[in-house]
Parts: structure tokens; sequence; C-alpha cells
């Protein structure tokens, strides 16, 4: 069944104290006014990945995910962190192939592949980010960028992987730039995304893939961009600092 997902991306934000009176605030914002069937996703560092867990553990709507996860099983990898750490600690997701990560860290589509595999045999659910740059878009490529983007890294999984995961599109010239893509841009986009998962695996698993939008996501814009078909929610960054903005745009279903 397809999920609508709001997940909020903490990203290199916050200390300790500041996490955890964020996510008590949207804990309780959620509990006291959301009523509709959406899965929230709150995506903090590593270090605090635990006590939110404990924090959250009482309210079904809210779920843990994290920012990364290494491609290796155990062993000497010094300051990476592995899925069955991530498990042990409360986490249900794992954001895979952000394109901070695939930039900063240069993380190839074969690294991606890996940390998927990886994470779902640890029964960790993947959210795999996509998404193409601005020049690409210029250049009318962005299809065929994020339809080799899945090729390379998605393509390749099980039909019972595959029914695990969550995909985000995430253009990068929206990201954190105040310019969103329009809500036909997202669904244009989404729709292809779809058609080319339809053609990897079937297409009812495709129909019932969470596909989500992301890239200056907020509570203005938000309502528009999910009411298209084909986006089953946002991965948001900035705004989910906030815990009142971040409310509202798990409101906007
Ligand atoms: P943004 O980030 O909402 O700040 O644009 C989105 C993301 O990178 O996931």
């Amino acid at each position: 069944m397809r999920k609508k997902i709001v997940a909020g991306n903490w990203k290199m934000n916050k200390t300790y104290e500041e996490a955890l009176s964020l996510v008590s605030e949207i804990d309780n914002m959620v509990k006291d006014e959301v009523n509709n069937d959406v899965t929230v996703i709150v995506t903090p560092p590593f270090p605090y990945l635990q006590s939110v867990s404990k924090l959250t553990q009482g309210n079904d709507k809210m779920h843990l995910a994290a920012q990364d996860v290494s491609e290796h099983e155990s062993g000497a990898y010094t300051g990476d962190i592995s899925a069955a750490m991530l498990k042990s600690v409360g986490a249900e997701y794992v954001i895979i192939g952000h394109s901070e990560r695939r930039m900063y860290h240069h993380e190839d589509a074969q690294v991606l592949y890996q940390k998927m595999k990886v994470a779902l045999k640890h029964g960790l659910k993947p959210i795999f980010c996509c998404g193409e740059p601005l020049e690409e878009r210029d250049a009318e490529r962005h299809f065929e960028y994020v339809g080799q983007q899945l090729k390379d890294s998605v393509s390749y999984l099980s039909n019972e992987e595959f029914d695990q995961i969550v995909i985000a599109y995430e253009p990068i010239w929206a990201i954190g730039t105040g310019k969103t893509a329009s809500a036909e841009q997202a669904q244009e986009m989404h729709a292809f995304i779809r058609e080319q998962l339809s053609r990897m695996f079937d297409a009812k698993a495709a129909f019932n893939c969470t596909i989500l939008y992301g890239g200056s996501c907020n509570p203005g814009n938000a309502k528009e961009i999910f009411s298209k078909e084909d986006v089953d929610g946002g991965l948001i960054g900035g705004a989910s600092l906030k815990s009142r903005d971040f409310t509202d745009i798990i409101k906007s279903f």
C-alpha cells in the first residue's frame, strides 16, 4: 500500500538539547493536531538517534530515520555507522544517496546500491534520493538523468527489496535555495519515476511505491505539491527544523 510520508531531514544541525526540544515539540503537535494518516519521520544526526527514538516511542505516527549508512557490514571503517547499529538504536528508515552525500562524499551509484542492500538486509527501509542539477534541467536532460540514477542503483534490487523502499525526488537546484519545483514539474517527474519503476519491477509495485518531493518545501507550498497524484509527501530540510512549520507541512495533506 502506498504510504503518505513527511520526513524531516535535520542534516548537520542542532545540539543535543536543541534536538530533544525540537522533537518533543513535534511529538506533541503531531499528537494534538494531526489526524490524517501520514507517517511522520524525523532524521536527527547519528548521536541523537537513540534518545529521539525513546522520546517518540509512544507515538505510533512518529518514525525514525538515519541520514546515512555505511555500505560495509562491520569492521575497520573508522567513523562509519553500520545498518545493524542503526537498527539497534531504533531507526526504521535510512536516507541513501542524498545529493549532499553524492557531492561532498563522492558516493557513486555502486556505493549507493551497496548501501541499499546492506540496509535492507538489516531491516532498514531506504529512502533513496535522486534528482538533477540545474545544468541538466536547463539542457532538458532531467528525465534522462533521473532515469539513469534509478537504473544504476534501484533496478538491481529484487522485487521484495523494492517493496521496502521509498523514493525521494529532490532536484538539486531546489535544495536549500528557496526555489521549489512547481507542483506541475514535481508531478511530471514523479509520474516519470513511477513509469520507470513499473518497467523495472511491475506496475502494481510501482503504483504502491511512495515517492516524496524534496527541495524548499514549506508550509506555503506543500499543499499544492502534495495534491498531485504521484506526489506522496515530502522530504523536508530547512522547514523541518521548526516544529510549527514542520507540523503545518504534515497537516497539508
Ligand atoms: P530543503 O532540503 O528543504 O532545505 O531544501 C531538502 C533536502 O535536502 O532534503
